[in-house]
This record gives structure tokens, C-alpha cells and sequence, in this order.
């Protein structure tokens, strides 16, 4: 059994573990010889924590064989997480030169949750510098490939979490979507990923990017394995000012899959200009299945979907400005060699420990709050929100669930759009109105074009995760895009 982890889901890990045919310690051995052949062409991992891993799974071994059956459901379950959420004992970089070397002395709250539900937490991913990014090549420190075409990259800002689960290093990582980065590197890479509502998941413990949009998510290959993570990190916490106090309703899957009864809408401003038509092929196909399924299927509009993506460019870098500021080269992190005074040495450790896109994203920011253009950007952007917010209330009075594509095109070269902030930007129109409305997506492998997967994105009302979890599962049940798996070298493929 054990070399064949990399192919079994979390769920059925989970049942083997519990069942003693297979122990912690050779599911970890397993997923950290997939790791050790695969990464040299993937990437996507910045940290792997062998020793702390084995460790663990030799504690986990060791309290099942004493009797122990209060295990979580997570138990023997290897997983990766993002490298902006903070773990005792193991680097917490955002992968920036700013954080190298840096060790958090507490955990995040998923990160106890995962501990607590028995998971086995197997290293860090690689990721945008800060999360600001769609193609993990703002990392400072690497470049993660897709699995699906290596010379193409696996979309960002959780980069190494969707290639990790892609290239079958871990049944599920976790990221974090402050615009989509969970569910666009979760489309280019042929996975599942969920960005839950606003305030389901606590943010304790998770590096700031823009305080108002970021949620922390799961990656994984099936929706029930991400139910089963998305499950275990959800619920109230008081050290999140902005956790909404809520425990999700108990997921339970199984039956025939219908969607008899529920009415979806699709925003028609999303599959107009702009759509790769490939894409729009594919996402279309889907919303067929849906309604064979037993949906009713009507178009509606989003209107102020236009706007969206210049407010959100607005509103994430403004508080960005304000987030990043505590990287001062004083309390932690990196500091600039002997520098003359403090300002010297404020600018210098800023200078160097930021990339360029940070830097970029840090002065726009900087700029949209200033006295002078306050009014002409910040406010006017906050208002665009609004309506952006209303869009979604109108529309969620006719439907229960909104479809769309994940992203307007599959997963492009590296290197393709380094140079055109614009043109990268320009691909998170389908997943950022949803942050800005704070409401939960998922967004689930629909086929291929060109060999390169495509996703389909289901937008639900706030707190209706779990609905949205079922329709995704439904769906998945009547199609097999996400059994598909990327062929790597060493297997003698591509
Ligand atoms: N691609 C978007 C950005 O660059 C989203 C990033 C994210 O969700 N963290 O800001």
C-alpha cells in the first residue's frame, strides 16, 4: 500500500489510519517519497518538515495502538500549508527575503485545528510574496511549476498549495483568497478549492495581507475532502475580531446527487468579452450537467462587475499599505546591515526585503490614502463596493447559487505577464467581486483545453458553505474531470 498515498484520498487515508491497515508513519513515508521525486519538477514546497512529520506520525501510531479512538477526522491525514500562516517550529516567510528565517512562536488557529483533528502537517508552500500575486512568481525564493505543463504556471497566490495537491505531494493544503487565491490556482491546476464567507474561518495566526477580504480555504482533489478540511477549520474564535461566531452545519454526503429545487443564475457579464472561448465552452458544458442535474438555469446581470476589479485594486493595496507597514527591520523579521539613522534604516531593511510587486502594491497603496486623492480613489472605490455588494443581494433574491468561470483562461507560460501588472490583474475578474461581497466560492475542475484544466466557479449567499459544498459534490459525482491526474516526468510522461 504505502507508495501509493499520493492517489488516495484524505477520506480514505483517514479510514485506513483508523482501520490500522496502514500507519501514520508509512502514509507520511509515502507522501514524503512522492515529495521527493516529484519537487525537483514541481516546486512547491519552500519547507518540508521530514523529521517533524515522522515524529508526529510515530505519536499518532503509538495512541492508536494504546486504544485510543478519540481521533479526529483528520487523523493520518499529511497536509500542506501556505506559507503566510503561521506554524511553531517550522519558518513562516510569506516567502519574502522580509520573513526568511523566521519562526513563529505560536500557531494559527487552523493550524491548532489541524494539529487537534489529528492532520499531519508536512511543510510549507510556496506562494506570491505576500499573497499578492495570480502566478507564484513574486515568490522571492522559487518558481512553482504546474503539474499539468511545467513550463506554465499554477496560477497564485497559494501556488504551492494547489501544485502540492495537483501533483499529488498531499491530499490537501491549505491557502488563503483575499481575490481568488485559492480558487484561480485551484482552476489551473485541475483541483478543488474553497474560499469559505467572510468571517467562517478564524484569521488568527495568518499573515495580513488586506484585513477585509482575506479568508484561509481548502485544496484538495474531491469536495468531500474538502468539506472534511473546510469542517475542521471553520468556527468561531475570539482572537479573530472578525471571526462571525459561527459553527457550520454537519456536512454529510451520500445519496443520489440532485439538485432538484435549485434555481442557479449566470451573471452574464461574466461570460462575455474577455472569456477565452474554450473556457466559456467548457463552463457551459457544466451548467448543462447542473440542469440535468435538476437546477433551473436563468441569466441574470452584475452589473457593477466592471468596476469590481479597480476597487478591489484600490481597497486590497490601501490596506496593504497599512498591514505591511509593521515590517520595520525593528521587532522581527529582516534588517538592513549597518545603516546610518532610523529613517536610513527603515528604508534600506524595506528597500531590500521587499520584491518589486509588494513595493508597487505599498505605493499605490500609500497613494489612494493620502490627503490629496482619498476622495478620488479610496471613497470612491468603498462606494463601488457597495454596489458591488448590492449586485450580488438582487441577485441572490432569485437564486440560490451563481455560475461562472473561475478564470476568464487557463493557466498561462511563466514569464508570459512578469511584465504587465495590468494583464495579470485582469484575470481575477470572475473571483474578486466575491471577496469584495464576502461570500463563499468553489471552484471545481470542468474539463480541459489544451490539455490545460479549467474551473467552474459557484458563488453562494453568505454562510450557505455548506449548500455550496453540496452542489459542488453533486456535480462531481456525475462527472470525473477531477479523477484526472498530471503525468510527471519521472513516471515516464510528459
Ligand atoms: N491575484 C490577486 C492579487 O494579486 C489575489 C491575491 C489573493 O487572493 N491573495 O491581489
Amino acid at each position: 500500500m504505502s507508495g501509493m498515498t499520493h492517489i488516495l484520498s484524505a477520506a480514505r487515508l483517514n479510514r485506513l489510519f483508523l482501520a490500522g491497515e496502514l500507519s501514520a508513519v508509512e502514509i507520511a513515508e509515502s507522501a514524503l517519497s512522492r515529495i521527493a521525486k516529484v519537487e525537483p519538477q514541481v516546486g512547491a514546497f519552500l519547507h518540508v518538515a521530514a523529521e517533524h512529520v515522522l515524529d508526529r506520525a510515530k505519536k499518532l501510531d503509538a495512541r492508536r495502538r494504546a486504544g485510543d479512538n478519540e481521533f479526529g477526522p483528520l487523523a493520518g491525514v499529511p497536509i500542506a500549508v501556505k506559507d503566510n500562516i503561521c506554524t511553531c517550529g517550522m519558518e513562516t516567510t510569506c516567502a519574502s527575503r522580509m520573513l526568511k528565517g523566521y519562526v513563529s512562536p505560536y500557531d494559527a488557529t487552523v493550524v491548532e485545528r489541524l494539529r487537534a483533528s489529528g492532520a499531519m502537517i508536512i511543510g510549507k508552500t510556496n506562494m506570491d510574496e505576500f499573497a499578492m500575486g495570480s502566478s507564484g512568481e513574486a515568490s522571492a525564493f522559487q518558481t512553482t511549476r504546474n503539474p499539468w505543463d511545467l513550463e506554465r504556471v499554477p496560477g497564485g497566490s497559494s501556488s504551492g498549495s494547489a501544485a502540492a495537491v495537483a501533483a499529488g505531494e498531499v491530499p490537501l493544503a491549505l491557502g488563503t483568497d483575499t481575490g481568488g487565491s485559492i480558487r484561480q490556482p485551484a482552476a489551473f491546476t485541475g483541483v478543488v478549492g474553497l474560499k469559505p464567507t467572510y468571517g467562517y474561518v478564524s484569521r488568527y495566526g495568518v499573515v495580513s495581507f488586506a484585513s477585509s477580504l482575506d479568508q484561509v480555504g481548502p485544496l484538495g482533489h474531491d469536495v468531500e475532502d474538502v468539506a472534511r478540511l473546510f469542517e475542521v477549520i471553520a468556527g468561531p474564535d475570539r482572537r479573530d475580531a472578525t471571526n462571525a461566531g459561527r459553527t457550520p452545519p454537519e456536512l454529510k454526503f451520500g445519496g443520489d446527487p440532485s439538485l432538484a429545487g435549485v434555481r442557479l443564475g449566470v451573471p452574464r457579464e461574466l461570460f462575455g468579452q474577455g472569456i477565452d472561448s474554450g473556457v466559456k465552452a467548457r463552463v457551459e458544458e457544466a451548467i448543462r450537467q447542473l440542469e440535468d442535474l435538476g437546477a433551473t438555469v436563468e441569466e441574470c446581470s452584475l452589473p457593477s462587475t466592471e468596476y469590481a476589479l479597480s476597487a478591489y485594486y484600490v481597497i486590497a493595496l490601501a490596506e496593504a499599505s497599512s498591514n505591511l507597514a509593521r515590517y520595520d527591520g525593528v521587532r522581527y523579521g529582516f534588517r538592513a546591515a549597518q545603516t546610518g539613522g532610523l529613517t536610513e534604516m527603515y528604508s534600506k531593511t524595506r528597500g531590500e526585503g521587499f520584491g518589486a510587486e509588494v513595493k508597487r502594491r505599498i505605493m499605490l497603496g500609500t497613494y489612494v490614502l493620502s490627503s490629496g486623492h482619498y476622495d478620488a480613489y479610496y471613497r470612491k472605490a468603498q462606494q463601488v463596493r457597495t454596489l458591488v455588494v448590492r449586485d450580488f443581494e438582487r441577485a441572490f433574491e432569485r437564486f440560490d447559487a451563481l455560475v461562472t468561470p473561475t478564470t476568464p483562461f487557463t493557466a498561462w507560460r511563466i514569464g508570459e505577464k512578469i511584465d504587465d501588472p495590468m494583464a495579470m490583474y485582469l484575470g481575477d475578474i470572475c473571483t474578486i467581486p466575491v471577496n469584495l461581497a464576502g461570500l463563499p466560492a468553489i471552484s471545481v475542475p470542468c474539463g480541459f483545453v489544451d490539455g490545460l484544466p479549467v474551473g467552474m466557479q459557484l458563488i453562494g449567499k453568505h454562510f450557505a458553505d455548506a449548500q455550496l459544498l453540496q452542489m459542488a459534490w453533486a456535480y462531481q459525482k456525475v462527472t470525473k474531470h477531477h479523477e484526472s491526474r498530471p503525468v510527471l516526468t519521472e513516471e515516464g510522461g510528459r
